[in-house]
């Protein structure tokens, strides 16, 4: 059966990298009808927040990405945290360190300094150099009675490690290029080369994707793996390894947390949709055909091949991302983006979190009128707060003032007060104002289109972008439209 883990740490940030991490597990998991592990990797206490946990499990809610077993659902492999299995893996490096499988390390950092700055200037590899492998009991307690404090490090076997990496095929790392590493620092504390591995051994994961960036850590975990099979933890079957293309930014450079549009929080607050970002992020990596960029995360799942994921590293295109994002609210049923909309308008001060019959009944109908227009949710507010607002929190946008309402647009505004007063309340409708307003401002004026709506659409709307215009007078209705556009010709 597959399992496959997320394992992030509980700082705080979820970065578009590790989403396309945990949505690729989530996707192999759901393909295979397997489980999907939450694990959190904490055991570095002081960096961890309350928050931090809980911004974890709530933005991987608001992405989709359920998890099986972990914080909050529970499971036979538990705990899920790695601050809560300290006395496993005490427990665990006592039996390595019995089976001779790792080993108390003495040297002091000058010491391996020095070491290595001279097998440098030698010629030779840097790692560690096998110093405290073979020590003596003499030679230990003497170092003991030194007081000196040891790490303990894994023993690497003398031969090459090879696996098949899912994504990158048949990899090889010499045995000169992996030197006992560390898996327990002097001060007691277990570390992520050690824990990481511990835990996918005990948790039974049978496949680890994740970025490539972690890779030179892969033969070491892999050789601790057969350190812990010989000490009977975990099911001795060895995990198969995808390691997935690292996402490019801005001058083709690794996307850091630091930029622009690597942080979560960013999307949400923009008011994109979590399947539409996810559909873009499948995209760093895999695509579900050729020619084809927009599909559902159903079809993701029904299609998701880890051997189809293409090692290159991935450009992240905020624009291509927004497009995507775009073509999602276009799917949306209409009912469901204007209650997706609500949020944004609420935060914005424009409706209510629970808006009034009256007022959904305007969102309902405006809904269409700018469906096919919005690339994000946040955009609502630009787009539709005009026929929220109350009249005196309304302003036109200076810019736009400045623009369009100056030369002939008071002559326009006065044309179009008089033609549309003489609409009443129940001939305002779109095709009346718009007879309206053709016959008075082209036939009439002999404007063009541009000169002649212009001025009108910035009068009631307040910008020089908005839904479609006699739609929006419509919506906007006749006392409010006319109240504006009285107060525009001033
Ligand atoms: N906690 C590690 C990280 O977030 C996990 C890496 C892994 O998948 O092994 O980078």
């Amino acid at each position: 059966d597959v399992r496959v883990r997320f394992p992030p740490s509980p700082t705080g940030l979820l970065t578009v990298g590790n989403i396309r991490s945990a949505l690729f597990n989530w996707a192999f998991a759901r393909h295979f009808g397997g489980k999907l592990v939450l694990r959190i990797e904490d055991t570095d206490t002081a960096r961890n927040t309350e928050e931090g946990y809980r911004y974890t499990y709530d933005s991987l809610r608001w992405l989709g990405l359920t998890w099986d077993e972990g914080p909050e659902a529970g499971g036979d492999y538990g705990p899920y945290l790695q601050s809560e299995r300290m006395d496993i893996y005490a427990d665990i490096v006592a039996k390595l360190l019995a089976a001779g499988r790792a080993y108390h390390c003495y040297c002091s950092q000058e010491e391996l300094d020095q070491r290595r700055e001279e097998a440098r200037t030698a010629g030779q590899h840097s790692g560690y150099d096998g110093h405290c492998r073979n020590l003596t009991p003499e030679q230990v307690q003497a170092y003991v009675e030194e007081g000196r404090r040891p790490v303990v490090r894994l023993r690497m076997p003398d031969r090459p490690i090879v696996f098949d990496d899912l994504v990158r095929g048949e990899i090889t790392f010499l045995p000169e290029n992996l030197g006992d590493y560390v898996l327990v620092r002097a001060n007691g504390y277990p570390l992520y080369p050690l824990v990481n591995p511990v835990d996918d051994a005990l948790m039974e994961i049978t496949h680890i994707l994740r970025g490539e960036d972690l890779l030179p850590s892969t033969p070491r975990q892999i050789a601790l793996y057969e350190a812990l099979a010989e000490i009977g933890v975990g099911t001795g079957r060895i995990p198969r390894f995808g390691h997935l293309p690292m996402v490019m930014g801005e001058g083709n450079k690794r996307l850091s947390k630091r930029d622009e549009g690597s942080g979560l929080g960013e999307y949400m607050e923009r008011g994109f949709l979590p399947e539409g970002l996810l559909n873009y992020l499948a995209l760093l990596g895999w695509s579900i055909a050729e020619d084809r960029d927009v599909f559902t995360l159903d079809e993701m799942v029904a299609a998701f091949d880890i051997r189809k994921v293409n090692s290159n590293a991935a450009r992240f295109d905020p624009k291509k991302c927004e497009a995507i994002n775009a073509a999602h609210m276009r799917m949306l049923p209409p009912e469901e983006f204007a209650r997706r909309t609500i949020p944004f308008l609420a935060q914005a001060g424009v409706l209510p979190l629970e808006p009034s019959d009256e007022q959904l009944a305007v969102l309902r109908a405006a809904v269409p009128l700018v469906q096919e227009r919005m690339n994000t949710l946040s955009e609502s507010v630009e787009m539709l707060g005009f026929l929220f607002v109350d009249e005196d929190a309304f302003g036109v946008d200076p810019d736009a003032a400045a623009k369009v309402l100056t030369g002939d647009a008071g002559a326009v505004l006065d044309a179009t007060v008089k033609a549309l007063s003489g609409l009443s309340e129940t001939e305002w409708t779109t095709e009346a104002i718009e007879a309206a307003l053709r016959a008075s401002l082209i036939d009439g004026l002999g404007l063009k289109p541009k000169n002649a709506f212009g001025p009108v659409r910035v009068a009631i709307s307040g910008r020089r972008i908005s839904p479609p215009l006699f739609e929006s007078l419509e919506l906007l209705g006749r006392a409010k439209a006319l109240h504006r556009l009285e107060q525009s010709r001033r």
